[in-house]
């Protein structure tokens, strides 16, 4: 039986990580919706505007999990932002159920840019989770593996070091 409800207790975490680094969704309205289904959650734009994640609170175990899912849920929300309901949520939603090839690219994507924000930690530790559960569909091989972000990870802060070092040398 799927239970549906919506819930107030993630809007602190969710409004500082909008504040702090995601600078386009901070007039906007993001609700958190809990439902019991068999994904870890999604990203939804409605007609009328509103954004919503829709999270399944029995996959989450931590806050740094919650953090790793809020952040790559975000990302989705941001492009809807950006793109409109019909140039985003249509596209991305119609290319990803016929392409899954286009799919697997525009999650990996995704993942990057929540890495690029900051949340690398939080996002490896929520999809090694996912890789053995086998959830937030990994069987088709969506999502950065937990080495692939360590890679991404690693790659940003030599990059973010090399100009320093290099002045200093
Ligand atoms: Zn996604």
């Amino acid at each position: 039986m799927t239970k549906k409800f919506q819930t107030e207790k993630y809007q602190p975490l969710l409004r500082k990580m909008i504040e702090e680094t995601f600078p386009i969704l901070r007039h906007r309205k993001v609700e958190v919706e809990e439902k019991n289904f068999s994904q870890t959650g999604e990203a939804i734009s409605k007609l009328s505007g509103l954004l919503i994640i829709v999270i399944n609170p029995s996959e989450i175990d931590s806050k740094s999990e919650l953090k790793g899912f809020f952040a790559h849920e975000l990302c989705h929300l941001e492009d809807f932002a950006i793109g409109g309901y019909l140039k985003g949520y249509l596209k991305i939603l119609y290319k990803s159920n016929f392409c899954s090839n286009y799919r697997e690219k525009y999650e990996k994507e995704t993942d990057k840019k929540a890495i690029k924000k900051g949340y690398g930690e939080e996002l490896k530790i929520m999809n090694e989770k996912n890789i053995l559960s086998n959830h937030w569909d990994f069987s088709e091989r969506c999502h950065l593996t937990p080495e692939e972000i360590e890679e991404c990870i690693c790659d940003m802060n030599n990059k973010n070091y090399s100009s320093p070092i290099s002045t200093f040398i």
